[in-house]
């Protein structure tokens, strides 16, 4: 059940990843994301379409503006997509292409909530990253718990205590239970 605020805060979500969508440089697709942090903080990303760089996606840019203040892995809350591919006039309903899945997965962690919405704001479904992935064991999603272990990275602890919310996920998925671990949160 959710309740009245959440609801509000949700609205407000999906009406920064609509302003951020309206800020995308680019001769074709717009798209618009919302990074929420568990404190609230939000970081908007748009994409950037370019003539001779690679280019840019909204989620790459969400993620970056967020670790440059220091957020990491299990500080992100949810997301809020919007995408709407130039090519044809229908609202296409767009949870984010393999790399920015894959920058996701690198960044945030398996129960990031993902909202998807349409260019009008209204939310049509959502997923926890988790969800998004079907590989069952023994294949293993890249960067799985082992590369973290022992290939680990500089400034990548999360800035916020793990939130009650994804505790509870801890105590039931030992796999996140041990990438709580190697992010040295305190589960
Ligand atoms: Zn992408």
């Amino acid at each position: 059940m959710v309740n009245k605020s959440e609801e509000r805060g949700l609205k407000e979500l999906i009406s920064a990843a609509q302003h951020y969508r309206g800020m995308a440089r680019t001769f074709r697709s717009s798209v618009g994301v919302a990074f929420q942090m568990w404190d609230g903080k939000v970081f908007g990303g748009f994409n950037i379409e370019t003539y001779g760089h690679k280019g840019l996606h909204a989620e790459e840019v969400g993620i970056v503006r967020a670790l440059a203040e220091g957020y990491n892995g299990t500080d992100f809350r949810r997301m809020v997509e919007i995408f709407q591919d130039a090519g044809h006039s229908e609202v296409e309903i767009f949870p984010a292409c393999f790399t920015c899945w894959a920058a996701m997965w690198e960044w945030t962690h398996p129960y990031l909530e993902v909202i998807v919405a349409d260019t009008e704001g209204n939310s049509k479904y959502s997923v926890r990253l988790k969800e998004m992935f079907s590989q069952a064991p023994p294949a293993q999603i890249y960067p799985s718990n082992k590369i973290r272990e022992i290939k680990p990275k500089i400034n990548f602890m999360p800035k916020l205590p793990l939130h009650s919310e994804l505790k509870e996920f801890a105590k039931k998925d030992p796999e996140f239970e041990k990438y709580c671990k190697i992010l040295r949160v305190q589960i």
